[in-house]
């Protein structure tokens, strides 16, 4: 008999990340993974640079000094914080923590794609519940519970959706769940919400044993390539995540990196005033071009095309300009595109190819 993996692994496939090169094309636009467009913060930089010289060392494996900023920018218990190389570990760590063989994980019918991942790497039954105009429906999630569901997710806002609860809905769901079930708030793009209502889940997190938040450096902060990110949570919760935690999973160039960024004065602020004039702006260029901008919270905006082939048409329209966007297939959106918002001339050069688009394609 070969070698075999616990027979759940093959029911997983792997995650695609967003394209980044187009053969014979110098300048891309890359507008694939909801990347920050600005580069990284000047700071972040910095930091890195003076970290690398250090880096015969072992990082501190309590990331002590960045729990300690990170604390101080959101007004958060630092001692309640846990870093990850990137909030997919942190997201890994939970599912693989509290779920496993004979639990269920719910999520939304396009919640982001690596709770379903991980879910069935840990060996969960992965339940996927359905939407009402793409947003997740409270109501549907708290049916699919059943007394072996121990994981919820929901990012909020959602992506591939760009779709956002409000916070009463998000009250409400964490109030209809038993105390067994981990409530994963998954706030990936917190920074960018201009909602007067919006909470992250610092509220939730504090108000029960059962709610932990998600955050990531990946984002508005412009350090993806870093891989940084970090959860809050109640006391028991993150004594797990230390618990199953390796040594030294955030490295030290990650660490300063993390530090450097939020020292950067204004680096939020300017980000989110850019994201929503250009999201604006190019969702009502593509509305006027004829196509379906579904209404977004984050830095990307969810565009249908009517059908998946008209999809993939406009996606080579894009990619004949350089730019390259995500198809949804994957996501069982197939008329649909995934734009980031990027550069002001990068949003003009998609806002371009796709009313030409319209007009020819
Ligand atoms: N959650 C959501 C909703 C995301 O969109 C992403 C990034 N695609 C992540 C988590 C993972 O982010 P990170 O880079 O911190 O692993």
């Amino acid at each position: 008999m070969s070698l075999q993996p616990r027979p759940s692994i093959l029911s997983v496939e792997p995650y695609i990340g967003g394209e980044s090169k187009l053969a014979g094309v110098n300048r891309i636009l890359k507008l694939s993974s909801n990347e920050g467009p600005f580069g990284p913060p000047p700071k972040a930089i910095e930091a890195m640079t003076a970290a690398a010289l250090d880096a015969n060392r072992y990082p501190d494996g309590n990331a002590t000094a960045l729990r300690a900023a990170i604390g101080r920018k959101f007004g958060l218990d630092p001692a309640r914080i846990v870093c990850g190389n990137g909030s997919d570990e942190l997201l890994s760590m939970l599912i693989l923590a509290y779920g496993g063989e004979g639990t269920e994980l719910i999520m939304s019918a396009h919640g982001f794609m690596m709770y379903e991942i991980t879910g069935r790497w840990a060996g969960c039954q992965v339940i996927k519940v359905p939407e009402r105009n793409l947003t997740t429906d409270v109501d549907g999630m708290l049916a699919a519970v059943g007394p072996r569901t121990r994981l919820m997710f929901l990012a909020n806002p959602n992506n591939p959706t760009g779709s956002i609860l409000p916070q009463s809905e998000v009250v409400r769901l964490r109030a209809g769940l038993r105390e067994d079930v981990l409530l994963v708030l998954d706030a990936a793009y917190a920074e960018y919400v201009t909602r007067p209502d919006y909470d992250a889940g610092q509220t939730l997190v504090d108000a029960g044993s059962n709610t932990v938040m998600c955050r990531t450096f990946s984002k508005v902060f412009g350090l993806g390539g870093v891989r940084l990110g970090w959860a809050y949570g109640p006391a028991g919760v993150v004594d797990v995540l230390n618990r199953v935690r390796s040594p030294f999973n955030v490295n030290a160039t990650a660490q300063a990196a993390g530090i450097g960024a939020l020292a950067e004065e204004g680096w939020i602020e300017k980000s989110v005033a850019h994201n929503v004039a250009e999201r604006a702006r190019v969702a009502a260029a593509l509305t006027a071009a004829g196509f379906t901008v579904h209404p977004s919270e984050g830095n990307f905006l969810l565009v249908g095309f009517g059908d998946a082939a008209r999809a993939k048409a406009a996606d080579a329209a894009l990619k004949a300009r350089g730019a390259i966007v995500r198809m949804m297939g994957g996501y069982g959106l197939a008329e649909c595109l995934r734009i980031t918002i990027g550069l002001t001339d990068e949003n003009t050069v998609v806002i371009e190819a796709l009313t030409a688009f319209a007009h020819d394609g």
